[in-house]
């Protein structure tokens, strides 16, 4: 116990206030962690911002300080990485007050959703103690606060009743003085699933200052406001489902592959930027492009860039193409740069200087160093002018087997014979240049 947590008979140690409801909490979390012998390799507490975050110090175990609201969100993630891909021992604990709880209220609700296996443990002093006790979303109606002198004209929000609705497989309210509360906590962490428990307690420093209020007070505060709840429902985690979905039955991750069609050699990485319009078929395209190095064997990665109204304006896509791994997806220096439409060439005006090879539409540019197409010619069909100057870059340039992309549409395309015959006008257009 000593070696868990090295000041638990020492409360002057705190570092909070004296009196401060957080070392109750602490010490009932101490005590559970030891009488549920859990190895502290075995315990991570992932603190919040506010008084409650100076916990990190407190314990010999493995802790993680978070910003203010996002200690859930934090938490969660940890543990759905340890239960998917590791050994699923880390007892995750959030250590939260109310105003991060305010503020990180809808992590919470995610993770009770996701009914991830944490435990999550709301210190709900009614304020935010740190910065000077302002009010939270969950300070009672008419409690007093430095922002609310003469009480709070609002309900406190019933975050319990919240994380229950969202999907809270255990869910307790309590407050800190509890002779149940090192048990409660217990229970909580041997509970498989999202476990939340509210404790109030009170803020030696501020409530105290502006409420005429004793320890005591709380056990009224908390019948008041609707009691001590302890609650627990069989409800399968996120983590249960993913792995069922995902995995097969050793254990093994399950994806769709593509099955390589036959080997590509390929020295060095190609990259290639497609710059035209929305709804011309440059995504889908530049897809079709990276599933057709797949089929020969070869890594690729595809980096769109469009507007925020994604029907409209400019579409760009980097598509790099490796024998080996892609570290960064971004191109700097385009072997090959496909430009579409006026749109297409307003947003890549970057890349022309530093691309090695352009393939334009001939409406769009009188430049003799580039390779002028007629690709618009092509508008009516779905995508005709991208997959028509893909059909050129291949004809001229043949940056490995054609066949492949056709391939990639027959399989994965849409409106696969109007792609196809402008690809293949293109591939003619190519050669004969
Ligand atoms: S300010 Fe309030 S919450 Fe912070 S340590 Fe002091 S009593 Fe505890």
């Amino acid at each position: 116990m000593k070696d868990l947590f090295e000041i638990i008979d020492k409360p002057q140690n705190f570092p909070y206030c004296p009196g401060c409801g957080h070392t109750s909490i602490d010490m009932a979390l101490a005590r559970a962690i030891f009488e549920l012998n859990l190895e502290k390799e075995d315990v991570l507490i992932v603190s919040d911002i506010g008084c409650v975050g100076l916990v990190d110090k407190l314990f010999n175990v493995h802790t993680l300080h978070t910003l203010h609201g996002r200690s859930t969100a934090v938490a969660s993630g940890v543990k759905m990485v340890d239960e998917v891909l590791f050994d699923n021992k880390l007892k995750t604990i959030v250590m939260i007050g109310d105003g991060g709880a305010t503020i990180g209220l809808l992590h919470l609700v995610e993770s009770a959703k996701l009914n991830v296996d944490i435990t999550v443990l709301i210190h709900n002093n009614f304020l935010y103690g740190m910065t000077g006790g302002q009010h939270s979303g969950l300070t009672p109606k008419e409690f007093k606060t430095s922002t609310t002198r003469i009480g709070n004209p609002f309900e406190a929000l019933r975050i319990i009743d919240i994380l229950k609705n969202s999907g809270a497989s255990f869910y307790a309210r309590t407050f800190s003085q509890d002779p149940d509360l090192k048990d409660i906590i217990k229970e909580a962490l041997s509970h498989r699933g999202f476990s939340v428990i509210e404790v109030l307690e009170l803020c030696t420093g501020y409530a105290t200052r502006y409420n005429d209020l004793k320890g005591s007070d709380l056990k009224i505060i908390l019948e008041n406001s609707g009691g001590k709840i302890k609650e627990k429902i069989e409800r399968e985690s996120f983590c249960f489902l993913y792995k069922n979905k995902f995995f097969d039955k050793k254990g093994e991750f399950e994806f769709t592959e593509i099955e390589v069609e036959k080997k590509i050699e390929l020295k060095d990485s190609l990259k290639i930027v497609i710059a035209g319009s929305a709804g011309e078929g440059v995504q889908l395209a530049s897809s079709l492009l990276c599933i057709s190095a797949i089929l020969g064997g070869l890594n690729s990665t595809q980096k769109n860039d469009n507007p925020v109204t994604v029907g409209s304006g400019f579409s760009v896509s980097e598509i790099i193409i490796k024998d080996g791994d892609i570290k960064y997806t971004g191109i700097e220096e385009p072997d090959y740069l496909i430009i579409t439409s006026i749109d297409g060439l307003k947003r890549a005006k970057g890349f022309i200087e530093r691309s090695k090879n352009i393939i334009i539409d001939e409406s769009l540019t009188d430049n003799k160093n580039f390779i002028k197409v007629p690709a618009r010619k092509y508008i009516k069909l779905r995508g005709g002018p991208t997959y028509f100057s893909l059909g050129v870059l291949f004809g001229k340039f043949n940056p490995f087997d054609f066949e492949l992309y056709e391939k990639a549409i027959l399989k994965y395309g849409k409106a696969k014979d109007e792609t196809l015959t402008c690809f293949r006008e293109g591939l003619n257009f190519g050669r004969r240049l």
